[in-house]
């Protein structure tokens, strides 16, 4: 064991402040990573807040880690010393409890998923510690590799707001002549921009307000809408093949389910802390589905960021020292940050 520099939450709302915590030492199929930056994934917030449920405390959240490995075990045959790394939301499954082949692309969905924080790992008792901390110790067969045309700070964002939005993209066949609304432009919702305009999809977004459109038409979207707007439902009724929910709060999900076309489908990604209520004509009314989505798997999610390498795609960062995690949490809730904070993790050797 080796103890290590975090960031820790004690309690339900209380501030995230200093800690140390213990890694194991990497065994024969491990991989020991230099944690270099961090995103704040608003899941982070959620679960600081214990806005869902069940978080154990203390936490130390963080599940969009980039890196570089430091120590590798004597069996570990897919990473050297010094490769650029990232570990996304979980980091242990079914696959290590003999699950069969097909569950790898479900992994996250499946028993036996450990989360990279605010989860248990397979031992029943250690409780896993996230990426706001100096290091990671994981096996190899959940880190995933980063492009190397890829700076870290805004690769780490990847690890979560990327795949989340990289795999219901590709589940529901964006591309070309498909028409897409992204819903929110926060941290998922710029990388859903940014990976739709990629596919080949059009992208139109809908935000609260007209502020950031023209970072999303640079992004690539086509349109953008405000949906403080009453006009904008009534323009767009009927306009979408898919929507994406990227929204943290609860949000009127009948009037955008009418903005899809006949058999579309919505996807919702944001978990509110709130239920939503939802009328069932706004589905039986053109035979819409509502569908939901979370991450994906290991081998997704390297897809996505092989894909991001040769398309160029990055996250748009602020970095901050961890000394301001409280204050950027607070902004997050005010939608003040363009579009990810990264965390540089080398403001923790002060503490
Ligand atoms: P974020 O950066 O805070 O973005 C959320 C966006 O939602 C904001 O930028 C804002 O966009 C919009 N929004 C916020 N409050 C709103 C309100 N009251 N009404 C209307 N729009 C509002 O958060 P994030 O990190 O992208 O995460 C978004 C949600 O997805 C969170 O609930 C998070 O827990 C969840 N999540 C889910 C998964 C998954 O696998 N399904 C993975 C990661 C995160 P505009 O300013 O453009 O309106
Ligand atoms: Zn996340």
């Amino acid at each position: 064991m080796s103890s290590v520099k975090a960031y820790a939450a004690p309690a339900a709302k209380a501030p995230l402040g200093p800690t140390t915590i213990e890694r194991r030492e990497p065994g024969p199929a491990d991989v020991e990573i230099d944690i270099k930056f961090c995103g704040i994934c608003h899941s982070d917030v959620h679960q600081v807040k214990d806005e869902w449920g069940g978080t154990a405390f203390p936490i130390v959240p963080g599940h969009e880690i980039a890196g570089v490995v430091k120590r590798i075990g004597a069996d570990v045959k897919k990473f050297a010393v010094g490769d650029h790394v990232g570990i996304g939301c979980f980091v242990d499954s079914i696959r290590s409890q003999g699950g069969a082949p097909n569950d790898t692309y479900i992994e996250q969905y499946l028993p036996g998923c450990v989360f990279t924080y605010n989860s248990v790992e397979h031992d029943g008792k250690t409780a896993t510690m996230g990426g706001y901390s100096e290091s990671i110790v994981v096996n190899e067969e959940y880190v995933l590799r980063v492009p190397e045309s890829i700076p870290l700070d805004r690769a780490a964002p990847l690890m979560c707001a990327g795949i989340t939005l990289y795999s219901p993209l590709k589940h529901w066949g964006a591309g070309p002549g498909k028409k897409v609304a992204i819903v929110g432009l926060g941290g998922l919702g710029h990388m859903g921009v940014k990976i739709g305009h990629a596919l080949g999809a059009e992208v139109t977004v809908l935000s609260q307000s007209l502020a950031k459109k023209d970072d999303g038409l640079r992004m690539g979207a086509t349109a953008y809408h405000a949906m403080s707007d009453p006009s904008t439902f009534e323009k767009l009724k009927g306009t979408f093949d898919l929507i994406i929910n990227t929204v943290s709060a609860k949000l009127d999900w009948g009037a955008l389910l009418a903005l899809l076309k006949p058999d579309a489908t919505m996807v919702i990604l944001g978990i509110p802390e709130e239920n939503v209520s939802l009328g069932a004509a706004a589905l039986v009314q053109g035979r819409r589905s509502l569908a939901g989505s979370m991450i994906g798997s290991i081998a997704e999610t390297q897809e996505m960021l092989d894909f991001c390498g040769e398309h160029d795609i990055t996250a748009d960062v602020e970095v901050i020292p961890i000394q301001k995690v409280n204050e950027a949490y607070e902004r997050l809730l005010k939608s003040d940050v363009k579009y990810r904070f990264a965390i540089d993790m080398a403001s923790l050797k002060s503490e």
